[in-house]
């Protein structure tokens, strides 16, 4: 049985608790009360193999800080950073830390970085208020050699679920 740990970052509010819920349940629930950082789990077999998947939400704990995310680094096999495409300051954040993962792999030489990173534009139905091109989250995401999606967890279920097929793949052949 593969242990597979995914730490799901971003700013408060950029949905990071809808997309896990989404995938975990199908399910698009308007708003988390959690308050505190918390660990979904659950089991799941992919090609054949079978896993616990440890998937870590900051929830309303800030995440952007290097402190805190020298933790989660050492702690998960993959991330996914989410910004919100009507919040440009979101996307300002999400760049950060996905520089700072960068930074703390190579320092901690723990593997490479090129696949173990995920950014997702979420919100993608609030594409009329868009604050943040697509052409830009893809920039970035070839900059810094991540994968890129842009979608809804509130309408898109079919893509949040291969999001997460895919992060558990890399996830656990890392
Ligand atoms: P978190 O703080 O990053 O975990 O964000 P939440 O998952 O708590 O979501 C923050 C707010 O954004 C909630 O009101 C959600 O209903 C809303 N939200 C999350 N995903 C989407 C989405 O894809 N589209 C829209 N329109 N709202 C979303």
């Amino acid at each position: 049985m593969n242990d597979v740990k995914i730490a799901v970052l971003g700013s408060d509010g950029v949905g990071k608790s809808a997309l896990i819920v989404r995938f975990l349940t199908r399910r698009f629930i308007g708003e988390y009360a959690s308050a505190s950082e918390c660990i979904y789990r659950k089991r799941l077999s992919i090609d054949g193999k079978h896993m616990n998947l440890e998937i870590y939400d900051p929830c309303s704990q800030p995440c952007d800080g290097r402190s805190s995310l020298n933790n989660q680094v050492h702690w998960a096999d993959v991330f996914v950073v989410v910004y919100d495409i009507s919040d440009r300051s979101s996307f300002t954040t999400a760049k950060a830390i996905v520089q700072l993962i960068r930074d703390l792999h190579l320092g901690a030489a723990k593997r490479d970085g090129e696949s173990v990173v995920f950014l997702v534009g979420n919100k993608q139905d609030l594409c009329h208020v868009r604050e943040v091109d697509r052409e830009e989250g893809q920039r970035l995401a070839a900059e810094a050699k991540c994968q890129f999606y842009e979608l809804s967890a509130a309408e898109h279920y079919q893509e949040v679920a291969l999001l997460f097929s895919k992060v558990v793949r890399n996830a656990s052949l890392s």
